[in-house]
């Protein structure tokens, strides 16, 4: 079952023209509450304290030839959706259209009212979320026009103010008046903030994607080496001076080249994910992995001073060395790291570029001095 967040997000992906049908499926429910309200009126013994009758029949005729213009251009969606779904033509004609039953409905109950105020604002708001631009624009500059016309024409007395709305003899006509106005907003502004709900929620888990997969490596889904050097320059920030100290490894796989050239570069792959899950397994929940270049790592090690880093790294090294990873035909394929490691505890204020060149040096000389080992370096206490 999908949830209601779901079926809406998945509205965003319509087509336009089922976007167009959609528009005339929310549309139509609303003019039938609509002309419900006009014939409740109508059906009031006092109508004609609260309103004048001839133009809320007008109204009711009105919203009567709207409804049924709805159904037409609905009907005209269904019947070319899968022919043509992408047919802008009938979401200018759906959006005009609405765009015309607000007009209209606004000039009868008032363009000065809270319902004209909200959708006025809101249906925009509404299209350029869910509908085309241009579209959108197509429709709003001439309703937003025809209305402040409307406006002037009521306020220069060419044509009456909210023809339909008997000016409110007593406290209770007032009543019935702001009841029906917040009545007639309710179905617009709860689309409206629906709609915007849910499109700031997928903007949010959007943007925290994008965050996430610009600091993963893709292949290991471990920190990538902009996220890596990142954290260091922080972890180091927060050491300088004060400390406590922290260590950094650098780990460079050992003849990585050997394992692709013999099993494949598919191989290689699966055992660079091998390796970033096992030092994942074996530091602490405080240090991070990261790749930092093809088949190099690097390990933060904040709060570790070069013994303990030491010992850490050594466990790391022991654990790929027994690490049992078997290519395609069965074979294992053997997997070493060379390691080199540096601490800041004699001089917490180095930088981080001087901690990873440390780091550097000492992994060649791990390389140099035979691979599949550890080499420490302390950097000179700080003169
Ligand atoms: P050394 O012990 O001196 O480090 O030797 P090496 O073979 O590991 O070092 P070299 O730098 O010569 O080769 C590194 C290899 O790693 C070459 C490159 O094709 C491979 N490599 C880098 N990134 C990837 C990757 O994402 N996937 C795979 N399968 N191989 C990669
Ligand atoms: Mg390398
Ligand atoms: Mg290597």
């Amino acid at each position: 079952m999908q949830s209601w967040r779901q079926r809406l997000a998945s509205v965003l992906e319509w087509s336009i023209t089922d976007k167009s049908i959609l528009l005339m499926g929310l549309v139509a429910p609303i003019l039938v509450g609509y002309a419900l309200f006009t014939q409740y009126l109508l059906g009031r013994p006092d109508v004609t304290r609260l309103a004048h009758v001839g133009p809320l029949l007008e109204l009711r005729q009105i919203l009567l030839a709207f409804i049924a213009g709805t159904g037409v251009i609905a009907l005209s969606g269904l019947v070319i959706r899968r022919r043509n779904p992408h047919c802008l033509p009938l979401q200018y004609v759906a959006t005009l259209y609405y765009a015309g039953i607000l007009v209209t409905s606004s000039y009868y109950v008032g363009t000065m009212t809270f319902c004209t105020g909200v959708v006025a604002l809101g249906a925009p708001v509404f299209g350029f979320i869910l509908l085309e631009r241009q579209v959108i624009w197509a429709a709003t500059v001439p309703a937003l026009t025809a209305l402040a016309g409307l406006g002037y024409a009521t306020a220069y007395g060419w044509l009456p103010y909210a023809p339909i709305v008997a000016p409110p003899q007593d406290a209770t006509a007032n009543l019935f008046w702001m009841n029906a106005i917040y009545l007639l907003t309710a179905p617009h502004l709860l689309v409206i903030l629906l709609l915007a709900d849910q499109t700031l929620c997928r903007w949010r888990v959007r943007e925290d994607l994008v965050r996430t997969l610009s600091l993963t490596d893709p292949l290991t889904g471990i920190a990538n080496r902009r996220h890596v050097l990142d954290l260091l320059e922080k972890e180091v920030a927060r050491t300088v001076r004060h400390g406590p100290p922290l260590a950094v490894a650098v780990l460079d796989l050992d003849h990585f080249k050997r394992i692709n050239d013999t099993w494949g570069h598919p191989a290689g792959d699966a055992v660079l994910q091998a390796a970033a899950r096992e030092l994942g397994a074996c530091v602490r929940r405080n240090d991070t992995v990261g790749r930092f270049g093809g088949e190099e790592f690097m390990l933060l090690l904040p709060d570790t001073p070069l013994e303990g880093a030491k010992a850490l790294a050594e466990r790391c090294r022991a654990r790929l060395e027994a690490l049992d990873i078997r290519a395609e035909n069965g074979e294992r394929i053997p997997l070493t790291g060379s390691f080199g490691l540096v601490s800041n505890e004699q001089d917490l204020s180095a930088e981080a570029e001087a901690l990873v060149k440390a780091a550097d040096a000492a992994l060649y000389r791990a390389k140099a001095g035979g691979r599949n080992r550890v080499e420490a370096v302390a950097l000179p206490p700080a003169g």
